[in-house]
């Protein structure tokens, strides 16, 4: 599948960076490598068990919308079944097949607990990603979001997960030092933005930030 080929591609290209970085000592560069071969990313598209009953996602299943024009009870109704499925999600044992988003979102996500990248069917098509999109045009678009998820893994938050999605510290003293200095200047250059008098608080968004310069640099090179 060519968005597998594309993650093989950017996870290269991510452990080549790794491999240069001059403020990581080697103890932590082995680990952070470790980190990025342990990824997982099977999950593209949608479920298969979504396609089959005796495993069906039973998330949606007494779902009742039964009123065309009451948009916001009906949104009400979605996120009461939802918060329900989650409850009864509890009271299982782990499943690590299950997907944490439904496949026609718009959108991808990284789990810090399973050291995973998801890409919903949702999010595999125009403006994003086509078959017939030239490689750099597929590399800039889709390209850049799987860079940004796979940044997840090690910004702010994901540093604090290793390879296996476990809490644990695997950076030195001394290089978890110079991250935080980088991150800092990655939150201070974001707080400099203004929109209608009102500056970002580049603290809150340095997890996004930080995955999107590193997927934008990842899908350059
Ligand atoms: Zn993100």
């Amino acid at each position: 599948m060519e968005i597998q080929s594309m993650v093989k591609d950017l996870l290269a290209t991510f452990i080549e960076r790794i491999d240069n970085l001059s403020y990581m000592d080697e103890f932590t560069k082995q680990h952070a490598i470790a980190k990025a071969r342990n990824l997982k990313y099977e999950k593209i598209g949608y479920p298969d068990y979504m396609m089959n009953d005796t495993h069906m996602d039973h998330r949606y299943q007494h779902l009742q919308v039964n009123c065309s024009d009451c948009y916001f009870e009906n949104v009400l109704q979605v996120v009461r079944r939802d918060r329900i499925w989650r409850q009864e999600e509890f009271k299982k044992p782990v499943d690590k097949t299950k997907w944490g988003m439904n496949p026609h979102q718009v959108n991808a996500y990284y789990s810090h607990s399973r050291n995973e990248i998801v890409f919903l069917a949702g999010l595999l098509q125009p403006p994003f990603y086509a078959p017939h999109y030239t490689r750099s045009m597929k590399f800039g678009s889709i390209g850049m979001i799987i860079g940004h998820e796979i940044t997840h893994g090690f910004d702010v938050t994901g540093s604090k997960y290793d390879k296996d999605g476990i809490l644990a510290n695997w950076w030195s003293n001394r290089s978890r030092e110079a991250f935080d200095k980088s991150t800092r200047c990655i939150s201070k250059y974001f707080s400099s933005y203004e929109v209608s008098g009102f500056n970002v608080n580049g603290n809150l968004t340095l997890s996004e930030d930080t995955s999107d310069i590193g997927g934008l640099r990842m899908a350059f090179s």
